[in-house]
């Protein structure tokens, strides 16, 4: 096998194997294997400093057959033109998979967050929106956060949107992951990183493993990491491993979860400097003994190079595209169980769902309707994957593939191949 290690290839890679074993057609293959929109902007805000930011950004709509185009915004140094077509790529299978009436989009900031103040980075979303306005609409592409953007510059997104139209609000819901008071819903800050929790939970329970005191490692202390560890500790696990871009810590009796967040909030974000653990170079953190490792972080983390050093029953992918092909068939061969990324991480997407839903018909979910709803999406989703893959004998990525793949194709089917 040729060295796929971008989530680009990636995405190609798991496309092409999905066709083959579902026997897809030729011509529906080609329509799936580019994004339908690829717009590509450059923005040059005045920063605080007197200075000109300047800014690539990058939309894309890949599908939009199941419904409007959905995938977040991730603002990062390195993000590419590339990367967003593969992240667009993965939108298209997870929101199919997941039942939610929505294709697959994902823009990207080509910008370093952490190098700004608050002020400028609002400078620079705001930008963004007026620019990008036109792109996102509820019937069109409707963004979120992902890496390197939050609540707040979902916050200013809308504000942005609406600001320009001379309305108070958008007309339907232009953007999720706002904040509450804003029209956002409770529990979607946590519901990325819930729904990782109780994919590993519904893993444990057909692998016999208690999540009573299961040793988790978690790559990643961001929106999805931070997240997934409180879930994990209040279900009883142990958390005994977290990594960020500033190292890693680690503690074999557990993490301390609710201080662990306070110090990151103090400490902007990061887990540095942290008292009662261990600390280690992020290097290390897949060779730490665990029963669940998460990925939570940036894509293509577990490669040829590293995974042999992995030594978990379960590995959760929390992040996108976490696992080159080379390294998952090392981990189906060494027979650890992979909960894959469209699954495992499709809670953030349903539950944008229900603020999207909530919004359109002007109500208010508490956040224990979507707590309750997400768990029973996530477990029933779990299941369809579970059983397809004993009954095909297939691994839970391809079956979570194929069950995508196969229900875009049946909605290209019921649609017409007409333009
Ligand atoms: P975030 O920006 O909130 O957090 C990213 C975290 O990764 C930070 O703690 C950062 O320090 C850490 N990190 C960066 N490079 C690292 C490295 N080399 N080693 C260890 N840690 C590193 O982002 P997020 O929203 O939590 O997203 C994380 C992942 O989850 C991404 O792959 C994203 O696409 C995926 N995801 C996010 C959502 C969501 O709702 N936010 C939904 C589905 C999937």
């Amino acid at each position: 096998m040729a060295i796929i290690n971008s989530v680009f290839k990636t995405a190609q890679y798991n496309l092409m194997q999905t066709a083959e074993r579902i026997g897809l057609e030729e011509n529906l293959l080609r329509k799936l294997a580019v994004p339908k929109e690829k717009i590509e902007q450059r923005l040059t805000p005045l920063l605080s400093n007197g200075k000109l930011a300047n800014i690539e950004i990058y939309i894309v709509r890949h599908n939009d057959t199941l419904g409007p185009s959905k995938g977040g915004i991730r603002m990062t140094s390195s993000v590419s033109m590339e990367e967003v077509v593969g992240l667009s790529m993965e939108m298209t299978w997870k929101t199919s998979l997941m039942g939610v009436p929505f294709g697959g989009g994902k823009t990207g900031i080509r910008f370093a967050p952490e190098t700004v103040n608050s002020t400028d980075k609002e400078v620079i979303i705001r930008s963004v929106a007026r620019s990008a306005k036109r792109h996102f609409g509820p019937e069109l592409y409707i963004p979120a956060p992902d890496m390197g953007t939050n609540e707040t510059d979902m916050g200013h997104i809308r504000d942005c949107i609406s600001y320009s139209e001379g309305t108070s609000i958008t007309r339907g819901c232009f953007v999720t992951g706002k904040p509450i008071i804003l029209g956002g819903i409770a529990g979607r800050r946590q519901a990325t990183g819930r729904g990782v929790v109780y994919t590993t939970v519904a893993a444990c329970k057909k692998l016999g493993l208690n999540i009573q005191g299961l040793k988790v490692a978690i790559q990643g202390f961001g929106n999805v990491g931070s997240e997934a560890a409180i879930e994990f500790h209040n279900q009883g696990a142990k958390i005994i491993a977290v990594s960020d871009a500033s190292g890693m810590l680690f503690n074999d009796k557990g993490l301390d979860i609710g201080r662990l967040c306070q110090h990151a909030k103090s400490n902007r974000g990061l887990i540095s400097s942290f008292s009662g653990a261990e600390s280690a170079s992020r290097e290390e953190f897949f060779g730490v003994l665990c029963d669940c490792l998460v990925p939570a972080a940036a894509g293509s983390q577990i490669t040829a190079d590293n995974v042999s050093k992995i030594k978990a029953k379960i590995i959760s992918e929390g992040a996108n595209a976490p696992t080159t092909p080379e390294a998952d068939e090392v981990l189906n061969d060494n027979g650890i169980f992979v909960i894959p990324d469209i699954l495992c991480n499709g809670g953030g997407v349903f539950v944008s769902y229900l603020e999207y839903i909530q919004e359109t018909q002007h109500e208010q979910m508490t956040e224990s309707q979507v707590k309750t709803r997400l768990y029973e999406k996530m477990t029933s989703c779990f299941d369809d994957v579970y059983n397809y893959a004993h009954d095909k004998k297939a691994t839970m990525r391809k079956a979570s593939m194929d069950l995508a793949v196969g229900r875009v194709v049946a909605g290209i089917k019921a649609r017409g191949l007409l333009p």
